[in-house]
């Protein structure tokens, strides 16, 4: 077996830029994938994105308190850095930024930014705050790492639109890549938050993905988007789901709700299994 070296650690801003200064001198190209561990194939799917895309690869791991609501996950939320800096290693990453709460936000931190157009709606009326908690980190990463390339999961696709839109906005000077989702062999897409899932769940949990593709597939057929919206949330809760925040079909550029279907478009779901909230979304075939 191949031996793999230890994975570089950066664990503040000054040695993450040494880091990526000296890959720069070498005139090497440098990728950034933000991530907040607990790592699996969907996360090193965004790695090997980083390397078709540069030279180096340099994920980050920090569960981002800001991001997470009054009640929300993130105490519970899965940390287990020793196995992904493995796990990075072996998949070819060049470095691991690993900051403590401290160094992002130290004491007096005062500045949020937040985004409207993608943000509003979709998650951002069902988890106030968290995209500008996402902003915050995610404008603080690139200006940290100052990378050429950063690696996004359409998993989190109003994450990704929000992202391009503050970079666009703030002329932060780096390429946003976006990844599809990667799936377990059963159609539900892979998520930290999976683990949280009990075995019941755990088998009611992919139906999400499958009725996401039958509205997807009856919109492409020429299906009322307002009735496919109501026939999809009606089947997530038929399946099992204990309530659905949302299930909605969006401009796929803009996430505008779309009056009819001559542009890409998405539909994008959040639903909840017990204690666990899932998202998925999936294009309308034909609409892009
Ligand atoms: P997280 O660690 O959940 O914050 O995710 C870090 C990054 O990995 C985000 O850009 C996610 O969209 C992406 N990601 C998470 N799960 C998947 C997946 N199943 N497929 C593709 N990308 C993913």
């Amino acid at each position: 077996m191949k031996e793999t070296a230890a994975l570089p650690i950066a664990r503040t801003v000054s040695a993450l830029r040494q880091m990526v200064d000296a890959w720069r001198a070498e005139g090497r190209r440098v990728a950034l994938v933000p991530t907040m561990g607990a790592l699996h194939d969907g996360h090193l799917a965004l790695v090997r994105q980083g390397l078709r895309q540069a030279d180096r690869v340099v994920p980050s791991i920090f569960v981002n308190p800001i991001q997470f609501g009054p009640g929300e996950d993130f105490a519970a939320y899965p940390r287990r850095v020793a196995e992904d800096a493995a796990v990075l290693a072996k998949a070819g990453a060049h470095g691991l930024y690993l900051p403590s709460a401290d160094e992002m936000y130290p004491a007096g931190f005062a500045t949020t930014v937040t985004v409207a157009g993608p943000a509003q709606g979709l998650c951002g009326a069902f988890r106030p705050g968290h995209f500008a908690g996402v902003a915050t980190v995610v404008a603080k990463l690139l200006l940290q790492a100052r990378p050429d390339v950063a690696v996004f999961g359409e998993k989190d696709y109003q994450q990704l639109l929000v992202v391009r839109h503050l970079v666009r906005d703030l002329d932060i000077p780096v390429d946003i890549v976006g990844v599809p989702i990667v799936r377990e062999c059963d159609g539900l897409a892979m998520s930290s938050r999976n683990a949280y899932l009990s075995p019941a769940e755990r088998a009611i949990a992919p139906q999400i993905h499958r009725i996401l593709l039958d509205v997807a597939g009856r919109l492409a057929k020429g299906g009322d988007i307002a009735a496919e919206e109501a026939r999809g949330r009606a089947d997530l809760l038929a399946a099992g789901f204990s309530s659905v925040d949302y299930l909605e079909v969006r401009d796929a550029e803009t996430l505008v709700p779309p009056a009819s279907l001559g542009r890409p478009a998405r539909v994008l779901a959040a639903a909840r299994l017990g204690c666990t909230r899932l998202i998925d979304n999936v294009a309308v075939p034909g609409s892009q």
